[in-house]
């Protein structure tokens, strides 16, 4: 199994626009965040998650991914906001998609979205279908099985996904214990970490290490970052020998 990080930005990127704070000024390419997705590469099949509003150019940027199924975590904009340009894809491959998410994903899209719902669309609109999950209930998506999982944001439950030995927590401000235990003791754990200042709805770097440390996962990457997580380079150094900050195009092995 692989996944590439092909966004590692909380929801205004990195650099934030019209911000001149070291981490917005940094030359380091690994300081300049998309928005966050990720594409799991699992026995054959290709699986995107989230489709956020730098989907088009994540996917120019990436080597040409043939995706097979797409896994939303929640309706906010920057997991969302790229769905139109699954069009794109809807040519090159002469098919629609099929999207996993939970009901509350679903009826937030059916409004954003709602020219794609509509009796008599356009003809120009996204082809994809939505496929309702429920929590701890496995799901096959493209032939690979993947358990949802729920994840607190702020006062919003969401979804997170287990797929075999990797662990995809996004935008989470706590836990429930079943998730914890859903996920203890996975290969690769990736956790939203935004940055070194507590936050209402998103865990801060101290707050994942934490939790990290509960799931006990061979490496931990932590994504979703804000400029407030400073320099990588600096922040690299706080943390545990298993634990790294994802950036942007990195690719990772996880082990069966
Ligand atoms: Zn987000
Ligand atoms: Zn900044
Ligand atoms: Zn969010």
């Amino acid at each position: 199994m692989k996944i590439h990080f092909l966004g590692t930005g909380t929801s205004t990127g990195v650099p934030v626009i019209g911000c001149t704070c070291p981490t917005c000024t940094s030359t380091d390419m690994r300081d300049h965040r998309l928005r966050t997705s990720a594409i799991v590469e699992y026995q054959g099949k290709t699986i995107l998650i989230d489709v956020g509003p730098d989907f088009r150019q994540q996917m120019l940027r990436a080597r040409n991914y043939e995706i097979d199924a797409i896994l939303l975590t929640h309706h906010h904009y920057d997991h969302v906001g790229g769905i139109d340009d699954i069009r794109g894809l809807n040519y090159s491959t002469r098919r629609r998609f099929e999207i996993y998410a939970l009901s509350s994903t679903r009826a937030s899209l059916q409004k954003s979205l709602y020219y794609v719902f509509e009796a008599h669309p356009y003809p120009g609109i996204p082809r994809f279908d939505i496929n309702v999950v429920e929590y701890n209930i496995p799901f096959m998506a493209a032939g690979v099985e993947v358990v949802p999982l729920e994840v607190i944001h702020g006062a919003m439950p969401i979804a997170g996904y287990r797929i075999g030995p990797l662990a995809y927590i996004t935008d989470a401000s706590s836990l429930p214990e079943e998730t914890i235990e859903a996920i203890r003791g996975v290969d690769t754990l990736v956790l939203n970490a935004l940055g070194m200042f507590e936050h209402p709805s998103h865990f801060s770097l101290p707050q994942s290490i934490e939790v990290a440390r509960q799931v006990g996962a061979r490496q931990t990457y932590f994504i979703h970052a804000s400029h407030h997580m400073g320099l990588q380079s600096e922040a690299e150094k706080m943390l545990p020998e298993s634990m790294n900050i994802a950036y942007d195009g990195l690719e990772v092995e996880v082990r069966e």
